[in-house]
């Protein structure tokens, strides 16, 4: 079956399309095979940015980006690189109804998140104010629920949405100018917790994170750190 058809077949793996009965343990009800979970692109390289988690040549403890860009947050982690099998995996979650695969990538999240991380509370990214009404669910909002149960962490709606932010330019300093002042502190006051992790789908410049970052820092966070599902290398 083509998989873009079967993107909204339930009961088909939303990566290869097959219609299976072998769903995976992880994926309970969410309809990816056994066969496609372990293909989804971990980034695998032995030197990786200690801001963005990106690959680095040469031992060099930044990548060519975080030297460059100053994050807000203070570093930022993803489970996958933002292609193929992932692509297909977000895509199917957040524009094709599959809210059931919430829970695989939740899993996936909290395998993912450092054990020094998890004595801090969770901030999902807000969700665009018409994307709720569109979807009929907060797609990041929910998957952060998610690893909040696996990791016994409380997860904290801070951030809200506010007037329209398309991100449609592609370099970080466009979308930085796009999201600027486009996320709004909404309590509760204090944030006793620490580290904040900011959990967001996917990770395309930073600009996004970097921002909903610095408004949890004006409002008192000491430290925040990211966790994505993708990240476009
Ligand atoms: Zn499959
Ligand atoms: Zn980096």
């Amino acid at each position: 079956m083509n998989p873009v058809l079967s993107l909204c077949i339930p009961g088909s793996c939303v990566i290869c399309g097959r219609r299976t009965h072998r769903i995976s343990a992880f994926a309970s009800g969410s309809a990816v095979c056994d066969h496609c979970v372990p293909m989804i692109p971990r980034i695998a390289a032995p030197e990786r940015c200690e801001i963005c988690s990106a690959p680095t040549t040469r031992s060099l403890s930044r990548c060519e980006r975080c030297r460059r860009i100053d994050y807000s947050f203070n570093a930022h982690i993803s489970v996958c690189e933002y292609r193929d099998a992932s692509s297909s995996l977000i895509r199917a979650y957040k524009f094709n109804g599959r809210r059931s695969l919430r829970g695989l990538i939740a899993q996936l999240m909290a395998q993912e998140l450092p054990f020094s991380w998890r004595a801090g509370e969770i901030v999902p990214v807000p969700p665009r104010r018409t994307s709720v009404r569109k979807r009929g669910y907060d797609a990041v909002g929910e998957v952060a629920r998610g690893i909040g149960r696996v990791c016994g962490m409380p997860v904290e709606r801070r951030l809200q949405s506010v007037g329209r932010h398309e991100q449609k330019a592609l370099s970080y300093e466009g979308r930085l100018k796009n999201v600027s002042g486009k996320f709004r502190f909404i309590g509760p006051s204090t944030i006793s917790r620490t580290p904040v992790v900011l959990v967001d789908d996917v990770f395309t410049t930073g600009a996004t994170l970097s921002e909903c970052a610095r408004q949890l820092k004006t409002a008192g966070a000491r430290e925040v750190f990211c966790l994505s599902f993708a990240m476009e290398l």
